[in-house]
């Protein structure tokens, strides 16, 4: 059985990181399927290759050329064969391929758009390809394209369409280690698509399914997942294992190490995930299991999403009416506005909604609607708020959590606008004013990791 290791941007965006992958690789002979993003933030101060990939884009589509953008990416790569002694030669096909890319036609702006963005990742695998090759090491670049990595026709947020699993599984035949670019695949007429931003994690989860792997290795720069965010709190706890759901919780609320697209497609294929880190390969790092061995720790983590709104609306009566939720949602939905939650109660409702996606002039046509449609006595809609989940397992069978987390929130003066529990029980989420949020979660934090 074949490991799938992935390797995100910040992994793979100097020479030295480059090194480190490729010694990783190698240091495994089970490693075979490799994932590869393309070369990230060198600093904090940087711009990550597809940043600069869809920068150059953007000039192009507004008439202008570009050139200096596809300048500095070709420059990237150029100074990581460099810095591990690759020759001069090895970039002359990377910067031919991004060039071309650069110049095609901006008819179509999204099929243009992904292309220029593919190419940050296609070229990086090219790379590690012969960076491995130069070690004497049998290692092959694959194209999505002839490996059958085939998406829906959504431009910069495709997703996998259930025939290529077939294709794929014969990655499992292929000879020595294969390097295989994440981000991107085709579409059936044959166009370049990408998931949406951070999607490399979405391509090795795909991987691993189709090849049944081992184990889908993760590498990233963090040491594992923590039960809080470090920004938030200070030295919060390592989680050595978490199960699907509970990381699906956490990074649907903001956990970003992992994304949260690329859980599907090992959880149908059983295949546990290894959350790692490049500079660190000795630590153990995350396991995100179909199932924890011990569920006797009931919360695993606090995560906090913020630039939350919510529509309230309250009617006498409204459990009599029949249909009073759909024609709530379809107006919603004929306004193409996706919702999170809807806390309800006997004669009211909310609805939970990103900000982003309810500009002020939907919101306007949207409580027209509800009113004209559904004659609420109350309606109102509140800007700036917080949800709070509160994740973990062994929350089903532990008495308790509940009290012990408003319990936190109260003394720590956090007003409660609303709960709501997941009906799966995993979560416990808590609807605040985003100017509590850091508070909030320090508390929780205190009250369940103390
Ligand atoms: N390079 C892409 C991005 O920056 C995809 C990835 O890194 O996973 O979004």
């Amino acid at each position: 059985m074949l490991k799938v290791s992935k390797f995100g941007g910040s992994s793979l965006a100097t020479a030295e990181q480059v090194r480190r992958v490729c010694d990783i690789i190698t240091a495994d002979p089970k490693r075979r399927l490799i994932v590869v993003s393309a070369p990230g933030k060198r600093h904090s101060q940087d711009i990550k290759v597809t940043d600069l990939l869809i920068a150059a884009a953007s000039e192009r589509l507004t008439g202008k050329i570009g050139a200096s953008e596809c300048a500095e990416t070709i420059e990237r790569y150029r100074s990581i064969a460099s810095g591990l002694g690759l020759p001069a030669e090895v970039i002359e096909p990377i910067s031919r391929d991004l060039t071309e890319r650069l110049e095609k036609s901006t008819t179509d702006a999204n099929l243009y758009m992904d292309t220029m963005k593919a190419g940050g990742e296609d070229n990086c695998a090219r790379l590690i390809a012969q960076v491995l090759q130069a070690r004497g090491v049998e290692a092959h670049y694959v194209s999505p394209k002839d490996a059958g990595m085939i998406l829906s026709d959504e431009p910069g947020n495709a997703q996998v369409l259930p025939e290529a699993y077939n294709r794929l599984r014969d990655l499992n035949e292929r000879p020595g280690i294969t390097i295989f670019p994440g981000f991107f695949g085709y579409s059936k007429q044959g166009n370049v698509v990408t998931f949406s931003r951070g999607g490399s994690d979405i391509t090795g989860a795909i991987l691993a399914s189709a090849v049944r792997a081992e184990v889908y290795e993760n590498f990233t720069d963090v040491d594992s997942v923590f039960a809080a965010n470090p920004s938030i709190v200070k030295d919060p706890a390592p989680i050595a294992e978490l199960t699907y759901r509970e990381m699906r919780e956490l990074s649907y609320a903001g956990f970003s190490v992992f994304h949260d697209e690329a859980l599907e497609p090992v959880y149908r294929a059983q295949v546990p995930v290894n959350i790692r880190n490049t500079n660190n390969p000795k630590a153990d790092g995350t396991m995100i299991v179909p199932s924890r061995k011990s569920t006797d720790i009931p919360v695993v983590g606090i995560a906090a999403i913020d630039s939350i709104c919510c529509i309230y609306l309250s009617k006498y009566l409204m459990n009599r009416q029949i249909g009073f939720g759909r024609r709530l949602l379809q107006i919603l939905e004929s306004e193409a506005v996706s919702f999170e939650h809807v806390p309800s109660g006997i004669d009211n409702m909310s609805v939970i909604i990103r900000e982003e996606n309810l500009p002020a002039k939907k919101e306007k046509r949207i409580v027209e609607q509800i009113r004209q449609t559904l004659g609420p006595e109350d309606i109102s809609v509140e800007r700036g708020l917080s949800l709070i989940m509160v994740v973990g397992e062994g929350m089903r069978h532990t008495v308790g959590i509940a009290s012990r987390a408003t319990h936190a929130l109260s003394s720590a003066q956090v007003n409660i606008e609303m709960i709501n529990q997941g009906s799966n029980e995993v979560s416990m989420m808590f609807g605040i004013k985003s100017e509590d949020m850091e508070t909030a979660v320090q508390a929780l934090y205190s009250a369940f990791f103390a």
